[in-house]
């Protein structure tokens, strides 16, 4: 029969939830596990990238709730901040790729005109998220709980997290250089690209603006990051194809490019454009530098870049290769001299002069380097990396020289921040805001610096605050393992982080200042808390406007009677007492997954919310990052639109199918591409495992073999590894026991005639519980099928019961399966048609001194005391061989694992169960098998193959 899995996934989906599995209420005195995956934030539609995550958290869930756990796993959406807004304007503008994208995803016309309203895409949304994406693969959810961010009961939920921070001394205020779009005002660059679509790696850099005194009075500005380096000044470089404006700034009269006057604005008070002038009216002319005093000649560099810094840019050609290059170039550039009016002597006015001894170098760090790496123009690739060179030893590890005046000996970076702060002082100087790469806001705006004078911050610097959080940590159950140690370090290092943000955003308004919203990071940090309560605003029970302060401090914290608390919220106190008992049974949240853009932005912000607001033992006690799924190129973990889309693929591929990909593809901890070919082959496999259950269920025909007692043992070690692996959170581990190791125990026992209709039941019992948590609509209808009822996603995975015996079971059929190996190795070797098969097991006096020597229960054996012992109580005959083996049961041990140690442990009767396996042997290899001891006279050994016989390791004749 093939599978229909389209129809199999619509059956059990509907069954599932008509019957409210997947609702969780507390259980008194029963264990709890409650897990979340960082909400998604709703910005467009998802692509298969992102189910990874939330597959793999379906499946953790499941088999917490088949190993006696009551559940919770409920979802949620990030509406917050600019993505809805942006996305509808898309649609209010007809952006054809956004119409397109809508339509292609079947979108109703009269529903795209309603998009151009940001709150119904959140709706739209929303409704996708949940309908299309996570129901539609079956997630065990309690969908009663799903929440928004922007809904008013939220909000209330995000005041009252404002006000206990606040309370805790932990928001502060102070003047700020904000990222921010001019429509949107202030937006957050971290790795996680929440507000903007371009440039998440962007840094803030901090310019000195180096005044020059030009022709009337006004004053060329060059923005730097190396302001010592005004010693070493030769020219000035300007580009002639630029246009530079006059730009009024206090009582002063700044020359820059029109880009960087529109980045001023954002960062000064007044900032007015008067008049402009192109380059190429400037060249020639001389400005005077600060500081030294020293007259400077302008030259042209098209490499000055109206969009970098101020536009213009001071030459030291002594330490930047780039000056250098230039100045080599423009003296052969006659052309451009005349053009402009570059004389010889201004050229050779500009030789460099020297200005800091840096190690390993002349006194000209930048005219050498060139040399060295054959640089001759501006054009080589090279010159960046002779930059980085010059800069970073010069930097770090150099002495201004002596002609620096009062600066003369003190290492760069000292020197630096001294003559910043002292030109700063005389008005020499000012400072610079500006992006290190371009950023893009979500509505596609460009992203610039803006001074915010009263920005609110959450402190996340208090080290009172760091020091618990990272001790906390400590203690955590983080994975990838590698995080459980950096986030010791991320925690270290958060700096205070501005919440809240003026300008056109969704979220909740700041309870201290209306004017602000609270931004997207902050609020979404302690909402595991809030899936506790959703439940009852969402059924009406209590509505946003009796959830105050001390209804929040009642159900939280503890803190007040339900009786006064229900006076001013007006909610029953019953009601009260139930929510309040709900968080206690739940909280704290065992885990929270996301992807890995989370490391060092959301994770560590939501431990230190929790420990800021939350008592100590509702402090979370888990954290799994995931990698992504990558299409060739780039991340398509981020919603592009264009991607492969979840309806579409589940249909295509079945939703089983996908979610057994993403558990055993790869570790969670890696990056992975997408392939369709993958993907289909697990479909595949699905089938096969089908037909397998089918063929099984079909020889249950016959009574115990041999065989079945190592199947029930096989089983117990395949249940017991589970278990294991579903502990660690490795998925990909227990798909590996359950859809490989599993079908392929079963086809050794049927193989070896394995029939027994007792221990096929126990197999199925067992197994296809196993696999509901990966697939859970198949082995839903494998269940259906063997006509066991209601659900097998309701079932208990039995606790696995292991023995020596099982063990033990598992290690003699080993000899068997090895024994097949061996013999069909030699078989194919040799390309013999046996006429019979000879196997003699290993003498009793091997497997004695093979247990004396492990007796010792170290890895180091006495060679001589094992010979000595040997030798008394062995044949005459095999004397000989004594100290040889002795010596390499020596070796064998000292190189041996535990698991090997073990596995030898096992001593049994190797005649027995190799003369039981005969049968078997005849049928595989179509011959006579006889099976002796090595030492048995009557064998047939004409080629002396006895002595090679080990224990473990029987000897085979061939004839
Ligand atoms: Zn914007």
């Amino acid at each position: 029969m093939t599978l229909d899995f389209t129809a199999i996934e619509a059956k059990w989906r509907k069954a599932w939830y008509d019957a409210k599995i997947n609702e969780s209420e507390p259980k008194p005195g029963k264990k709890k596990f409650f897990l979340i995956f960082a909400y998604p934030g709703v910005t467009g539609y998802m692509t298969v990238g992102h189910m990874r995550g939330y597959s793999v958290s379906d499946a953790i869930v499941r088999f917490k709730k088949m190993t006696g756990h009551e559940v919770l796993f409920p979802v949620g959406t990030h509406a917050t901040g600019n993505g809805a807004i942006a996305f509808a304007r898309r649609v209010e503008r007809e952006n054809p790729i956004t119409l397109e994208m809508l339509r292609a995803n079947g979108a109703s016309e009269d529903m795209i005109k309603k998009l151009a309203d940001p709150l119904e895409v959140v709706k739209f949304f929303n409704r996708i998220f949940v309908d299309d994406y996570w129901k539609r693969f079956g997630f065990m959810s309690d969908w009663r709980r799903f929440t928004c961010t922007i809904w008013p009961d939220y909000s209330k939920f995000i005041e009252w997290q404002m006000r206990k921070l606040k309370a805790e001394g932990l928001l502060i205020q102070r003047p700020y250089y904000a990222a921010a779009c001019i429509e949107h005002g202030p937006v957050a660059i971290d790795a996680s690209e929440t507000d903007i679509s371009k440039g998440g790696n962007a840094e803030t850099l901090e310019y000195t603006l180096l005044k020059f005194d030009f022709e009337d009075g006004r004053k060329l500005v060059a923005a730097t990051l190396r302001p010592e380096t005004v010693f070493g000044l030769t020219n000035f470089w300007l580009n002639p194809e630029v246009e530079y404006v006059d730009v009024q700034v206090d009582r002063e009269t700044w020359v820059m490019s029109r880009p960087a006057a529109e980045k001023l604005r954002f960062q000064k008070d007044t900032v007015e454009v008067r008049g402009s002038a192109d380059g190429a009216s400037l060249m020639g002319k001389r400005c005077k530098a600060p500081y030294t005093g020293k007259m400077i000649p302008i030259f042209p560099s098209v490499l000055c870049d109206p969009n970098v810094g101020s536009g213009l840019v001071m030459s030291v050609p002594s330490d930047a290769p780039v000056d250098w290059i230039g100045l080599v170039e423009l003296k052969k550039d006659t052309a451009a001299r005349k053009k402009y009016g570059i004389t010889d002597e201004m050229i050779s006015d500009s030789a460099p002069t020297s200005i800091i001894d840096t190690p390993g170098y002349g006194p000209l760090p930048a005219v050498e380097v060139t040399k060295r790496m054959g640089i001759e123009s501006l054009s080589d690739s090279k010159l960046d990396e002779a930059t980085k060179e010059v800069y970073k030893t010069g930097f770090h590890r150099g002495v201004m020289n002596a002609s620096c005046g009062e600066f003369s000996g003190q290492p760069v970076e000292k020197a630096k921040d001294a003559m910043k702060e002292e030109m700063l002082a005389s008005g020499q100087a000012d400072l610079f805001y500006d992006l290190s790469e371009e950023v893009l806001c979500r509505c596609g705006n460009r992203v610039f610096i803006k001074k915010i004078p009263d920005q609110w911050f959450i402190d996340y610097a208090n080290p009172d605050l760091t020091e618990r959080s990272k001790a906390h940590a400590l203690t955590m159950k983080i994975l990838p393992r590698e995080y459980h140690e950096n986030i010791q370090g991320v925690l270290e290092w958060y700096r205070e982080r501005a919440c809240v943000r003026m300008g056109n955003w969704l979220g909740t308004k700041f309870p201290f200042d209306q004017r602000w919203t609270v931004e997207a990071i902050a609020d979404s940090t302690l909402y595991p808390a809030y899936y506790v309560l959703s439940k009852y605003v969402n059924d009406g029970t209590i509505g946003p406007a009796g959830m105050t302060e001390e209804f929040f401090d009642y159900v939280f914290l503890g803190k007040g009677e339900s009786q006064h608390v229900s006076k001013t919220t007006g909610f029953p106190v019953e009601v009260l007492d139930r929510i309040r008992k709900d968080f206690e049974y739940w909280y704290p949240l065992d885990v929270n997954l996301g992807g890995k853009e989370h490391m060092t932005v959301h994770f560590p912000v939501f431990l230190m919310n929790h420990v800021a607001v939350l008592r100590q033992q509702h402090w979370p006690r888990g954290i799994i990052v995931n990698w992504y799924i990558t299409s060739t190129g780039g991340k398509i973990s981020k919603s592009k639109g264009g991607a492969q889309s979840i309806p579409e693929a589940a249909a295509r591929f079945g939703v089983d199918a996908m979610r057994l990909f993403y558990a055993h593809i790869a570790s969670l901890y890696v990056d992975v591409d997408w392939e369709d070919e993958k993907v289909e082959s697990y479909r595949e496999r699905l089938q096969r495992l089908w037909n397998l259950v089918q063929d099984l269920r079909a020889s249950g025909q016959g009574g115990p073999k041999d065989i079945d007692a190592w199947m029930e043992a096989r089983l117990e070690g395949r249940l017991a590894k589970a278990y294991e692996h579903m502990n660690d959170f490795d998925t990909r581990s227990y798909a590996n026991e359950v859809y490989f190791e599993i079908p392929q125990d079963i086809r050794w026992y049927l193989r070896r005639g394995g029939a027994h209709d007792a221990t096929i039941a126990k197999m199925l019992d067992t197994w296809i519980p196993l696999m509901a948590p990966i697939t859970p609509h198949v082995a839903e209808e494998m269940w259906a099928d063997l006509g066991r009822k209601p659900f097998v996603s309701t079932q208990q995975i039995r606790e696995p019961r292991l023995s020596e015996a099982t063990a033990l079971e598992e290690a003699r059929e080993r000899l068997v399966e090895s024994l097949l190996e061996d013999i069909s190795e030699i078989l194919k070797v040799t390309e013999i048609k046996a006429k019979k098969i000879v196997i003699m097991v290993a003498p009793k006096w091997k497997h004695d001194m093979r247990r004396d020597a492990l007796a010792e229960g170290k890895q180091k054996v006495d060679v001589s005391g094992l010979i000595k012992s040997a030798m008394n109580r062995a044949p005459a005959e095999v004397k000989r061989e004594i100290p040889s083996y002795a010596k390499e049961l020596a070796a064998e041990i000292s190189k041996a694992s535990e698991g090997d140690l073990k596995a030898m442990s096992y001593d049994y009767d190797e005649l027995e169960v190799v003369s039981k396996a005969a049968g078997f042997l005849v049928s595989e290899f179509g011959c006579g098998v006889e099976v002796y001891s090595a030492e048995d006279p009557r064998r047939t050994d004409p080629k002396g193959k006895a002595r090679f016989a080990r224990p473990g390791r029987p000897a085979v004749y061939l004839e």
